[in-house]
């Protein structure tokens, strides 16, 4: 299951990609709420309350609202949606909570097997919302994601650096 660096640094990217330049300040204040999700542990069962489709969706009606506060809603949108789509590859979410307690699942991978074949796995569909994922708690770090983290923080402290090495 994807980790809490997988979960700030791959929707960080892709808004510092597509990003309208003068939108970088709410990129980086918001991200947080790439892994606000799995505080669901803390309050009813994990990976339903705040791992639905519900949520992003509010929030994009809401930037079409109010259209002031626009370019806010519309990132937190997308940091709830990128942490949805990650878990749903990941084992599934209730993405329909409260109101169906299935468990929505994408489960695509590429592998070597033993054989030294490549297999690809593709499926998809609902599983049971099972007693496992209820108790479950949110996922922070394992050791890939800390070195991911620690490769994606040097390479931000070095362009950091070189710029403020250039304005001088
Ligand atoms: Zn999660």
């Amino acid at each position: 299951m994807p980790n809490w660096a997988i979960h700030l640094i791959v929707p960080l990217l892709a808004l510092l990609i597509v990003r309208k330049k003068e939108d970088w300040k709410y990129i980086l204040l918001l991200l947080p709420l790439a892994v606000v999700s799995d505080l669901d542990s803390f309050v009813t069962q994990h990976r339903a309350l705040l791992h639905n489709i519900f949520i992003p969706v509010i929030l994009l009606i809401l930037a079409w609202r109010l259209q002031e506060y626009k370019t806010i809603f519309v990132i937190s949108a997308i940091y709830f949606a990128s942490h949805i789509v990650m878990d749903m590859f990941g084992g599934g979410v209730v993405l329909f909570y409260p109101f169906y307690d299935g468990m929505a699942f994408v489960d695509a991978s590429l592998r070597i097997n033993d054989m030294k074949d490549l297999v690809w796995t593709f499926d998809y569909g609902f599983n049971e919302y099972d007693a496992g994922w209820k108790t479950a708690l949110g996922y922070i770090t394992d050791s890939p994601g800390t070195g991911a983290m620690l490769f994606v923080l040097f390479a931000g402290i070095w362009a950091a650096y070189t710029r403020l090495r250039e304005n001088k």
